[in-house]
C-alpha cells in the first residue's frame, strides 16, 4: 500500500472513530455551547462507564494483586511541594512563537510534524516513480518544479533528527527549526527562538493571594510527602508500594491531538520503595518468560525497529536495569492487553539518555499505536532516591528508611566537634554560623582540613554561604574518623514509578477495538467496538422480542435479575426493529443481548459472532455474569447451549 493511502486511511479511520465516539456520547467536546476550549473533554455516559471499569480492573490488578497503599491527596498544591520537586522550575515545554501573529506552538512537535511529513512525501515520490518511470521525465518548462527525492544523506539526517528529537536542547532545537526553514503553520511567518514555557496552571490558595499554589501537574508527589506514614504503616519495612488515581493538570502549548493530549487527565501512579541496593523482585520469576516488544535506546539510535524479547533476558542482559523495573514493565503490558489493548501495537521504548532527567536510573515508556502514531501512554521510571532526598532537604523531615543488618558491621564514622567556648571567645557572634559550616563539612574537606591544622597548627577556612574567612587553629575543632560497630543504617528509598494516563489508554482501546461491519442484505454497514467484557461500557442489553405488556413485564424482571448480580445493563422497550437495537448496542460495544420471546427460556446473543443461544430463564442471569466477569467465554456457552439459526429466529417475528 502506497504511503499516501496509509495517510490517507490512517486519517478517514480517525475521523470515523472520533464521529462515533462524540455521536454516542463517549466524549464531548467540553463547553461545546460556548464554542469548546482546546484541551478539554467531557465523559459522556458511555466514556463515563468504560473509565470506571479501567479504573476498577487497574485497581484489582496493582493495588489488590500487589498489595498497595491507595492514597488520595487534593489536586491543588501549594507551591513550596512544587518548588521542591523542581517542577515549579523545569516543568517546561520549549515554546516558540509566530513572530507576526504571537500564536505558540511546541518547538518538538513542529520539527517532529516537519520531518514526517517530509519522509512521507519522499516515499511516495519514490514509490510513484517506481511504478510510472516515464511520468516524471520534466518537460524543460515545468522542470524547475518538479519534486526531486531526497538525497541519502538527507534522508539519513532527517531519520536520524527524527529519532533522537527528545535528545535535543533549547539551541539545538532552535538551530534544526532554522535549517529546516521551519515556519509557522498556516500563516508561514517566521517563528522566534524556542523557549521554556511551565506547564503548572497556577492558582492562590484563600483569599489573600500570599499563599501560592498549582494545580498538580501528577499525582506522584502526594505520595512522596506522605512516605513517613505510609512507611510507618508498612511495618517500617521496604518495599512497599502505593498508589494514587486522580486528576492532573497541564496547560499544553498547543493541543492538536483529541484526547490524547487534553490539560486536564486522569493519572494511576504508582510509587514503589524500594532498597537502592537491592532492587531484585520476589514475583519476577512469574513474569521473566512474557515476550514483548522493547525498543532500546541503542535500537532507536542505530535507526532500528523494536524488538521482541523475553523479559527476564532484557533484565539478564543489563537492557532493562533492574527486575523490579522489568517486573513492572511486564505487569503494565498484561494490564494493558487484559484491556483490549493489541499486543502488536504496544511496545516499550526506551529514554534517550538526555531525556532522562538526570537523577533517573532507567525510564521506558509503554508506547501504543494509533491513528496518532506511537503515542506515549504509561511511564515506568526508575527515579532512584530523587524526589525523597528533594522533599528531605526542603522540609527538613528525614525521609529515609531503617535497615538492620543481619550481623552487626564495623563502619568508618567521621565526627566533627567544633568547641563552641574556644571559637565564642574568639569570633563571637560568628560562632554559630562558623560551626554550622564546620559540622556540614563533607569527609573530604574534613580530612583536608585535620591534615592541615596538623601540619601547621593553623588553617583557614571559609564559610561557603557567607564567603567570611576564619583562621583557625586546633583547638577549636576535633576532626576524628573511628571504626565503630553499626547495627543498621538509615538511607533514602529509590522509587520505582509507573505512571498510567488513563484518557490515553482509553482512547487507544476505542482505537484498538473499533471496527466496521460489512453489510449484509438488509442491513447497513455498522460499527463495533469488540470490547473486551470486562471493559465494555454495560454488560447486556435486554429486549423484549415486540411490544407486548406480557414481555415488558419479563424483561423487566430479567433486567432486575441481573441488576441484582451486579451485571450492568439496559432495558430497551423502544419497539425498534431488532437489527436497529443491535446496531445501537454493537455501536457502544455492549457484548451481550437477550431477547425476550413467547417461549420458556431467552435468546442469548454475542456481539461479535452474532451467534445466539437459547438460554432456559432460570440460568440466564448466572450464565451472562459469569461471561460479563470473564469467568466463561462464549465458546462455553455456545457448546453447551442449542444454538439459534437465523431462520428459527425469522420465524418467531
Ligand atoms: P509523564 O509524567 O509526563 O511521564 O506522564 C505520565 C503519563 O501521563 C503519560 O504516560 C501519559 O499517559 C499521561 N499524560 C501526560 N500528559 C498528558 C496529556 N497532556 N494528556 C493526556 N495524558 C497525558
Amino acid at each position: 500500500m502506497a504511503t499516501t493511502d496509509v495517510a490517507m486511511n490512517r486519517e478517514a479511520f480517525k475521523t470515523l472513530v472520533k464521529n462515533t465516539l462524540e455521536r454516542r456520547l463517549f466524549y464531548i467536546p467540553s463547553y461545546k455551547i460556548y464554542g469548546g476550549v482546546a484541551g478539554f473533554y467531557d465523559y459522556g455516559p458511555w466514556g463515563c462507564q468504560v473509565e470506571t471499569n479501567v479504573l476498577n480492573l487497574w485497581r484489582q490488578h496493582f493495588v489488590m494483586e500487589e498489595d498497595m497503599w491507595e492514597i488520595r491527596c487534593p489536586c491543588v498544591t501549594p507551591e513550596v511541594v512544587l518548588k521542591a520537586s523542581g517542577h515549579v522550575d523545569k516543568f517546561t515545554d520549549l515554546m516558540v512563537k509566530d513572530l507576526k501573529l504571537g500564536s505558540c506552538f511546541r518547538a518538538d512537535h513542529l520539527l517532529k510534524d516537519f520531518l514526517t511529513k517530509a519522509l512521507e512525501d519522499d516515499a511516495r515520490l519514490v514509490a510513484e516513480r517506481a511504478a510510472a518511470p516515464q511520468a516524471v521525465v520534466p518537460d524543460r518548462k515545468s522542470k524547475k518544479n518538479v519534486a526531486e527525492p531526497l538525497t541519502p544523506e538527507q534522508k539519513l539526517r532527517m531519520q536520524s533528527d527524527l529519532a533522537g528529537l527528545d535528545e535535543f536542547s533549547g539551541p539545538e532545537l532552535g538551530e534544526k527549526i532554522k535549517a529546516y526553514s521551519i515556519k509557522a503553520p498556516e500563516s508561514g511567518n517566521d517563528l522566534s527562538d524556542p523557549y521554556p514555557f511551565n506547564l503548572m496552571f497556577s492558582t492562590q490558595i484563600g483569599p489573600t493571594g500570599t499563599l501560592h499554589g498549582y494545580m498538580r501537574p501528577e499525582t506522584a508527589q502526594g505520595i512522596f510527602v506522605n512516605f513517613r506514614d505510609l512507611y510507618y504503616e508498612s511495618g517500617n519495612k521496604l518495599p512497599f508500594a502505593a498508589a494514587q488515581i486522580g486528576s492532573a493538570y497541564r496547560n499544553e502549548i498547543a493541543p492538536r491531538q483529541g484526547p490524547m493530549r487534553v490539560r486536564e487527565f486522569t493519572m494511576a501512579e504508582i510509587e514503589h520503595f524500594v532498597n537502592p541496593d537491592d532492587k531484585s523482585h520476589p514475583k519476577f520469576k512469574s513474569v521473566e518468560n512474557l515476550v514483548v516488544y522493547l525498543f532500546p535506546r541503542a535500537e532507536q539510535m542505530a535507526l532500528r525497529d523494536h524488538v521482541e524479547m523475553r523479559i527476564g533476558d532484557a533484565v539478564a542482559q543489563g537492557i532493562v536495569d533492574n527486575e523490579t523495573l522489568g517486573y513492572f514493565i511486564a505487569r503494565t503490558y498484561l494490564f494493558l492487553t487484559k484491556l483490549g489493548i493489541d499486543k502488536k501495537r504496544l511496545r516499550f521504548r526506551q529514554h534517550l539518555a538526555n531525556e532522562m532527567a538526570h537523577y533517573a536510573q532507567d525510564c521506558w515508556d509503554a508506547e501504543i499505536e494509533c491513528s496518532y502514531g506511537w503515542f506515549e501512554c504509561v511511564g515506568c521510571a526508575d527515579r532512584s532516591a530523587y524526589d525523597l532526598k528533594a522533599h528531605t532537604a526542603k522540609s527538613g523531615q528525614e525521609l529515609t528508611a531503617y535497615e538492620s543488618f543481619a550481623e552487626p558491621k564495623d563502619v568508618v564514622q567521621l565526627t566533627i566537634v567544633p568547641n563552641k567556648k574556644v571559637l565564642g571567645k574568639e569570633f563571637r557572634r560568628d560562632q554559630k554560623i562558623l560551626s554550622e559550616s564546620l559540622e556540614a563539612m563533607n569527609r573530604e574537606e574534613a580530612l583536608a582540613l585535620k591534615a592541615k591544622l596538623e601540619e601547621k597548627e593553623k588553617a583557614t577556612y571559609k564559610v561557603c554561604s557567607t564567603g567570611q574567612e576564619f583562621t583557625l587553629t586546633k583547638e577549636m575543632v576535633a576532626i576524628e574518623e573511628k571504626v565503630v560497630k553499626t547495627h543498621g543504617r538509615n538511607f533514602t528509598p529509590s522509587v520505582i514509578e509507573p505512571s498510567f494516563g488513563i484518557g490515553r489508554i482509553m482512547y487507544c482501546l476505542y482505537e484498538h477495538c473499533f471496527y466496521l461491519r460489512p453489510a449484509v442484505p438488509g442491513e447497513q454497514v455498522s460499527s463495533v467496538f469488540r470490547f473486551p467484557p470486562i471493559v465494555a461500557p454495560i454488560k447486556c442489553t435486554v429486549f423484549p422480542l415486540m411490544q407486548r405488556e406480557v414481555l415488558n413485564v419479563k424483561s423487566k424482571a430479567m433486567s432486575n435479575g441481573l441488576t441484582r448480580a451486579g451485571v450492568s445493563n439496559k432495558l430497551d422497550i423502544t419497539g425498534r426493529s431488532i437489527g436497529k437495537r443491535y446496531a445501537r448496542t454493537d455501536e457502544v460495544g455492549i457484548p451481550f443481548a437477550i431477547t425476550v420471546d413467547f417461549d420458556e427460556g431467552v435468546t442469548v446473543r454475542e456481539r461479535d459472532s452474532k451467534q445466539q443461544v437459547r438460554i432456559p430463564d432460570a440460568e440466564v442471569v448466572d450464565v451472562v455474569r459469569d461471561l460479563s466477569n470473564g469467568t466463561v467465554v462464549w465458546e462455553d456457552v455456545a457448546a453447551k447451549y442449542k444454538l439459534v439459526t437465523v431462520a428459527e429466529i425469522e420465524a418467531e417475528l
